[in-house]
């Protein structure tokens, strides 16, 4: 079978379309294959966070998100009025940034058409065939298709076929809890932006939605109203239970969308199996507290584009792609449990479940607990800790943790910042005292680095003692070395 395709992605999401661009930027041929003939008019993901904005500025093109987003400089926590301070971030993001997800995937795809990725609207994928050379996706309804590639990711959100026809287990939990929530006008609006409640009577959020007419308002009443959630949100429903648990419901009409959701939560078991991958709410899903899931499912598709755009390009030994798994996973289990922590707090009406939200309320006051929450949710602590195949022990604690942007004196007197530097999804070695040099391993050719000798000219500290440092395509460091002046002295 003649490959047509490096990679074929199921889904057009948020997540299919990011990895779209990793790939292709590679220099891969891939087509995204989208069910949908047109993109989605609904918000859902209200928040891209710190981590997320990182990561599209590492491709440079954060600016369009921030040309349209609303920046919010901190969080809730399973809606505790302690809420989680964004201020403390080392980053050039130390916020959330309130942009509706059809915006969001817009400009991803804005993005995509640039860089060239085919997307076929209206195809839908409903046999996945492994292969001895690769994998089959094929679709006989309204658009038939049958398209060949090497890989095949499934990002095709939470009732993915492509896990379930690889047969890869979705283990987790059935939802309960009645949800709702609706994106609306209000008549008068409260004085802060930012409201939440809880009582006896409910949970409430109000936050505008970023597009400075409407906000969202989001419900969990403690009193079960016997609906399911196949039943229509109405206007009425909204405005009377937000009035029961606020007081007040800020007169709310116009609902630009009412929509009902719970907590079912599930992680697949494996996030690969032969040449087929998930990503995304393909992988995980989950109560949406704390706006994770579609920033952890981008982060998905950055660690996965560079690593498959390497091996399927013949730069990068077979190894490489198992790492996938072994540092997205986790990530998935801790989404998982924090997210199941959250949503029983959330939904805790009772007396002594008030009384342990009081209890977790007092300890988000100490500033060593309330940056450990905020920087999980927003994605900054996540840590690959295990050297990738080829590579040395670390040298560093600075390994494996994600590096924040810094403007740089390059050897040639000019000026760049390190991100730009990573723009073109390549490695970057960095020298910063003359000399001093990464062990590289032996698989890392130079096409795919680009090596660059300067000095941070702020933010310097981060580094410590290090007088070099290789970067991966996604922004973590991977190696480092002492610099020559300390190896001196110690
Ligand atoms: C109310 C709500 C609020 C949320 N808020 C946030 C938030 O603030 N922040 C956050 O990070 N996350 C949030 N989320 C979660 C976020 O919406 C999802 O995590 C995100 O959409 C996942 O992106 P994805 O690309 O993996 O999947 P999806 O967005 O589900 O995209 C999958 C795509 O695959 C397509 N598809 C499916 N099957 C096929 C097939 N067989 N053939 C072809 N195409 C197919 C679908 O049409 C769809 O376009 C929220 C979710 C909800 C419901």
């Amino acid at each position: 079978m003649n490959d047509v395709y490096d990679c074929i992605i199921v889904g057009g999401g948020p997540v299919g379309l990011w990895l779209s661009c990793e790939l292709r930027l590679a220099g891969l041929r891939v087509v995204v294959i989208e069910r949908r003939t047109h993109r989605i008019n609904q918000s859902r993901a209200l928040t891209i966070h710190g981590r997320t904005l990182e990561v599209l500025s590492l491709r440079g093109i954060e600016e369009r998100f921030l040309a349209v987003g609303k920046p919010v400089r901190s969080g809730h926590y399973a809606v505790l009025d302690t809420r989680l301070d964004f201020d403390i971030f080392d980053s050039r993001f130390p916020y959330t940034l309130f942009i509706p997800q059809e915006t969001t995937e817009a400009l991803i795809e804005e993005f995509a058409f640039e860089l060239g990725v085919e997307i076929l609207r209206g195809a839908v994928a409903e046999r996945i065939v492994c292969e001895s050379d690769g994998v089959t996706v094929s679709g006989a309804s309204e658009w038939p298709f049958e398209l060949h590639a090497r890989y095949v990711v499934g990002a095709d959100g939470a009732r993915s076929l492509v896990r379930s026809q690889t047969g890869i287990e979705f283990e987790g939990h059935s939802g309960n809890g009645a949800w709702f929530l609706g994106d609306v006008v209000l008549a008068s609006p409260p004085d802060t932006p930012l409201v939440s409640a809880f009582n006896e009577h409910g949970c409430v959020l109000v936050a505008p939605l970023g597009d400075g007419a409407h906000y969202r308002i989001v419900v969990n009443e403690a009193e079960e109203r016997g609906r399911t959630r196949q039943d229509a949100v109405t206007l009425e429903e909204l405005r009377q239970a937000t009035a029961r648990i606020l007081g007040s419901d800020f007169g709310a009409h116009s609902p630009l969308w009412l929509s009902r959701f719970d907590n079912e939560t599930r992680l697949a078991k494996a996030y690969r199996r032969e040449n087929i991958f998930l990503a995304g709410d393909a992988a995980h899903i989950h109560l949406p507290a704390g706006g994770q899931g579609m920033n952890v499912g981008i982060q998905d598709a950055m660690n996965l584009g560079w690593k498959l755009a390497a091996v399927a390009m013949g730069t990068a030994p077979a190894e490489l792609l198992d790492t996938y798994e072994s540092e997205r996973l986790p990530v998935g289990v801790n989404l998982r449990d924090t997210t199941m922590a959250q949503s029983h707090l959330i939904t805790a009406f009772s007396a002594r479940g008030r009384a342990l939200r009081g209890v977790f309320n007092d300890m988000l006051k100490v500033p060593a607990i309330n940056a450990y929450f905020a920087n999980q949710v927003s994605g900054f602590a996540v840590h690959y800790p295990d050297p990738l195949p080829g590579f040395a022990p670390p040298h560093s604690a600075l390994v494996g943790s994600r590096i924040r942007d810094m403007p740089l004196r390059l050897s040639d007197g000019t000026d760049a910042t390190l991100f730009s530097l990573l723009s073109k999804g390549q490695w970057l070695d960095l020298t910063i005292s003359d000399g001093d040099k990464v062990e590289r391993p032996d698989w890392l050719s130079s096409n795919s680095i680009v090596e660059a000798t300067g000095v941070p000219t702020a933010h310097a500290a981060t580094l410590g003692d290090i007088g070099a440092l290789l970067i991966r395509p996604d922004g973590y460091v991977a190696q480092t070395a002492l610099s020559t002046s300390m190896r001196g002295q110690s």
